[in-house]
């Protein structure tokens, strides 16, 4: 035990239980792991809709759908649905779905050129959104992906896949909603059948030692706990990393100044309305409200600034929103920080999870930030005399990946045509776009956005979806691309028939999600967790 090297996670929420499972399967010898959680503190009890990336951590853990998802009350999430988002309060979608391409062209600029007038361009240029509003699922019967592009690559064996999320070559056509808090508990269960330890305490103190590193931690009835690397998975107190080492956490309010949000958890009657496979984005008054439906409930919260608008009014309005779904649905008050540490990574103390950064989940980026921040965390792993540039190199990776997404999603707010409450109108006058979106921006004034002329940074994001965030927003850019002019459009209007007629088949072959989910629920219940613990 003495040569073994100690690592002490502090936080039992989703960020605090995926660090513990993935490092019990990523270093399988030399390293003791302890997880220490207070049964007094809470954890923030949202974060249920995920990126499609999400896929390679469970891939990466050795994990089948048929081994989480029904212990999880999980569904399937194609796309986020945005509604009331323009001016014209016209709905769209942004799938993950890249877009197809005619002649190394993407179709969205045949759209701009053929369609722009005519046919809106997510019903004209994926399928994905008429399998949403017919609440299908995105898998058949056989539990085949209804794309057969990534299909063949989901369903192969190749055990040198990529398993990170830098080197993935293929966009997956769906990721999950999943209940927050069982989400946690299934990977601590994962994560203590792989020899993690549980201390169920309270974080008293911190020790430091005469260099600054943290030496342990006191607990309240476990006493010291001693560790070579310490993780701050203490959410939003930040209790190692900024109250202990004091990191300064720089705040991205100047541009994303929604700090508040109210969460409710609702009841969902898929027998009689179906079951939604997406994320819904509402624009409200001050901010916007996701829906996001789990197989046996849904998960509702109103995101909103406070300066616009009181705690007391946004529960108002939310609940209005909502009509009598929400009739005894007991309201979670909750205060975002919104930003980064300055660096994630300070001295022996690594910061994860809301501990590390948060911006709105209007993207749902939470968990994506958290399996990025671990992935980089094995990538950079430590010996015990710690090596400056990995730790550069780390902080660097996580910046570049919350900056990149606090640029993104000031765009949602920068290119809205939405313009008829105070805090709408303050979205185009007082959120401060960052430099480099301004210079963007007034390039895709002319054209649409490339994988060249967005953030060039890894964030989790590609050309598509600027693309579908500006054309839904309400912004056209004054022309397709000149070159299109000296083509021939017949195999682009080839191409857009055969989505069409793809999404009519789709559509009509596909089972509902509802009935997808329960059928296979029905077999997947008591399906032995059957976790490789080799
Ligand atoms: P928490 O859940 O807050 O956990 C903190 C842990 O630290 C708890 O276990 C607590 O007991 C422990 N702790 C604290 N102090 C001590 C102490 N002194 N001693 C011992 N233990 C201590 N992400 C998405 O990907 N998709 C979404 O849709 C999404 N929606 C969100 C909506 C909102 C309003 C918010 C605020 C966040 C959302 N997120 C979303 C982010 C997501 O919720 C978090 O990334 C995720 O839940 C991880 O939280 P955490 O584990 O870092 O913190």
């Amino acid at each position: 035990m003495e040569n073994m090297f100690k690592v002490v996670i502090v936080g039992g929420g989703s960020a605090g239980w995926m660090t513990a499972a993935y490092l019990s399967k990523a270093l399988d010898r030399g390293v003791d792991i302890q997880l220490v959680e207070s049964s007094n503190i809470g954890t923030v009890g949202v974060g249920e809709a995920t990126f499609s990336t999400i896929r390679l951590f469970f891939e990466f853990l050795g994990l089948q759908e048929e081994d989480w998802m029904y212990h999880c009350n999980a569904s399937y999430k194609l796309a986020i649905r945005f509604v009331d988002w323009n001016a014209e309060r016209r709905h769209f979608y942004h799938p993950f779905q890249r877009f197809d391409s005619v002649e190394g062209t993407s179709i969205i600029e045949w759209w701009l050129k053929l369609k722009r007038d005519s046919a809106p361009f997510d019903y004209s240029c994926f399928s994905v959104p008429a399998i949403c509003d017919a609440q299908k699922s995105p898998r058949f019967e056989n539990r085949h992906v209804f794309d057969s592009k990534v299909d063949a690559y989901l369903s192969s064996d190749d055990p040198d896949k990529a398993l990170l999320l830098e080197e993935l070559k293929i966009q997956y056509p769906y990721a999950y909603h999943f209940d927050a808090s069982l989400i946690a508990k299934f990977m601590s269960e994962y994560a203590r059948k792989r020899g993690v330890r549980q201390v169920i305490d309270d974080v008293q103190e911190i020790k430091l030692a005469e260099n600054g590193f943290i030496h342990a931690i006191r607990t309240e009835n476990h006493g010291l706990i001693e560790g070579d690397l310490f993780i701050d998975c203490t959410g939003f107190r930040g209790l190692l990393i900024n109250k202990v080492l004091n990191e300064p956490f720089i705040s991205f309010a100047e541009s994303l100044p929604c700090d508040r949000a109210v969460a409710l958890q609702i009841p969902s009657h898929p027998e009689s309305e179906g079951m939604n496979p997406y994320t819904t984005a509402t624009a409200l008054s001050s901010g916007w409200v996701w829906d996001i439906p789990l197989f046996h409930r849904t998960g509702t919260g109103y995101v909103y600034c406070s300066a616009f608008q009181s705690p007391e009014a946004a529960e108002q309005e939310f609940r209005q929103h909502l009509g009598s779904r929400s009739n005894g649905c007991r309201a979670n008050h909750i205060k975002m920080r919104i930003g980064r540490n300055r660096n994630s990574w300070v001295k022996n103390c690594v910061a994860i999870g809301l501990a590390s950064g948060f911006v709105e989940p209007l993207e749902s980026t939470g968990i994506f930030f958290i399996q990025h921040g671990i992935e980089q965390l094995v990538n950079q792993f430590p010996r015990k005399t710690f090596d400056e540039e990995s730790i550069k190199s780390y902080n660097r990776a996580v910046a570049d990946v919350i900056d990149g997404v606090r640029e993104f999603l000031t765009l949602h707010y920068a290119a809205s045509t939405r313009n008829d409450t105070a805090f709408w109108k303050a979205t185009k006058t007082d959120f401060l776009i960052p430099p480099e979106l301004t210079e963007r921006l007034k390039l895709w004034k002319k054209r649409l956005p490339t994988n060249r002329t967005i953030n060039p940074r890894y964030h989790g994001f590609e050309a598509y979806s600027y693309s579908c965030m500006l054309l839904g927003l309400g912004h056209r850019p004054e022309s397709s691309s000149p070159a299109l002019d000296y083509k021939d459009e017949s195999r682009a209007l080839a191409t857009l028939e055969g989505i069409s007629r793809e999404t009519y088949r789709l559509v009509q072959t596909l089972p509902s999600l509802h009935n997808y989910l329960t059928q296979r629920y029905r077999q997947d219940e008591g399906h032995k967790l059957a976790l490789a613990v080799s």
